[in-house]
């Protein structure tokens, strides 16, 4: 599958981190005719195969990097159609339901959007992604240790002893990013502690109805009450229930017999996602905590706006490329680093301004998930290559 076109580009490229970003990035980049190699840290890709709740952003952008990779995806997902309720649920991304208090059990507010709930595990994701990229593009077992800028470009040095050099890297190598460190030696750019800790199970669908009925279990749900918050979804065609809870103590007494136990990590927003050859996307350049349900959304919106960049006809040499990078960190930056630990403390009902006031709660998330989803992506993309056609005429 993929294009096997020759590069219309004269510089060389590496993708540091195989994940959702660095895998979408790579195919975004062959649809468009550049080859790139993508260095894996792990030795295969691990099937873990929790539940991920795929944002209305990442509907919308996924078919923009690759349609046919779209039009797969799309086959993919469970939604909630078929399930119980009226047709209107269609709509429903996630209903907000009290999970506490003398409100327990009744809804609050439904997300709305025009693709409604969609799911999958992330391991038939990842799956499908690799799909797409040539077996000789992926090199696993390579975790990059540092890399160097020398006179003929980078040198990126792996835990392995091996190295090599481009001319232009990306850095998609999650939270813990060492991109990030490199670029930014004198950052502080440690992943730190949000506070919280998450418990995630998949359960089959029958256990998750007789705990909380028929209609709970097979709507997407999130759960909001003081100092935690959860999240429920089905998956796998509405066979199995994805469940998660965030809370602020690590310990908990009632949940599924062996869940995951995940601390939650963020890190200090940077003062930028590029410097010279090198520029960072997805989870390295902005990992937030996972209660927008955006961290997929707004990866994949950094892929399209660099691999459109990057397609420019303009763009041919690495000067070229480090223009685009600039562009791409002038419109992402702003845009990416904003408040998931913030709608956290809201969802936990710990906000000092919203409480558990259900007008102000509502209110906010029409206001926060209005700005986060509707963005134009083409507006987007034309107001990076202004600004990277701007760099360029400088270069001449
Ligand atoms: C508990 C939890 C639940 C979440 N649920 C959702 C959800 O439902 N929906 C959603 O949209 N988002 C969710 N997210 C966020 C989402 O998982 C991330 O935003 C997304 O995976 C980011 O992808 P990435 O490729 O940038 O980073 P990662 O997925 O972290 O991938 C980084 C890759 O780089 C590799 N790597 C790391 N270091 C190196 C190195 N030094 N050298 C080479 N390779 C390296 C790793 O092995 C990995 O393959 C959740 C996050 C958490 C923590």
């Amino acid at each position: 599958m993929g294009s096997h076109q020759t590069s219309s580009k004269s510089f060389s490229a590496a993708i540091i981190g195989g994940g959702i970003s660095g895998l979408t990035l790579a195919i975004a980049l062959q649809q468009r005719h550049i080859k790139v190699q993508i260095y894996e840290a792990a030795t295969k890709f691990r099937q873990v195969s929790y539940g991920l709740a795929m944002s209305p952003t990442a509907n919308r952008v996924i078919p923009l990097i690759d349609p046919h990779l779209g039009e797969i995806y799309k086959t993919l997902v469970t939604t909630h159609r078929g399930g119980p309720g009226d047709e209107d649920l269609e709509a429903t991304w996630f209903r907000v339901v009290w999970g506490s208090g003398k409100n327990e059990g009744h809804a609050v507010f439904d997300f709305k959007s025009s693709t409604g709930m969609t799911s999958l595990r992330r391991a038939e994701f990842l799956n499908l992604l690799t799909s797409f990229i040539p077996r000789e593009s992926i090199h696993f077992n390579k975790r990059l240790l540092y890399l160097r800028e020398i006179d003929s470009g980078l040198r990126v040095v792996f835990e392995d002893g091996t190295s090599g050099t481009f001319e232009v890297v990306v850095g998609c190598d999650g939270v813990h990013s060492n991109v990030r460190k490199s670029m930014l030696p004198n950052e502080t750019t440690e992943p730190q502690y949000s506070g919280m800790f998450a418990y995630r199970a998949v359960l089959d669908m029958e256990t998750v109805i007789e705990a909380v009925g028929e209609e709970r279990a097979r709507i997407a749900t999130k759960y909001i009450s003081k100092g935690a918050c959860g999240v429920s979804y089905p998956v796998d065609r509405s066979r199995k229930v994805n469940v998660g809870l965030y809370r602020t103590s690590p310990n908990l007494k009632t949940f599924p017999p062996n869940p995951v136990k995940w601390a939650i990590f963020d890190h200090h927003p940077v003062s930028t996602f590029c410097r010279g050859r090198v520029v960072l996307i997805g989870d390295a350049a902005h990992a937030c905590t996972p209660h927008q349900g955006e961290g997929i959304g707004q990866a994949v919106e950094d892929v399209y706006v660099l691999a459109e960049l990057l397609s420019d006809s303009r763009v041919i040499t690495s000067s070229h490329a480090i223009a685009a990078f600039q562009a791409y960190n002038e419109v992402r930056r702003r845009r990416t680093q904003q408040t998931s630990r913030e709608n956290g403390k809201i969802l936990c009902l710990n906000h000092e301004y919203f409480g558990d006031d259900e007008k102000k709660l509502k209110q906010e998330w029409r206001e926060r998930y209005n700005w986060i989803w509707n963005l134009d992506m083409n507006d987007h993309v034309e107001r990076a290559r202004i600004i990277m056609y701007a760099a360029l005429a400088e270069l001449d």
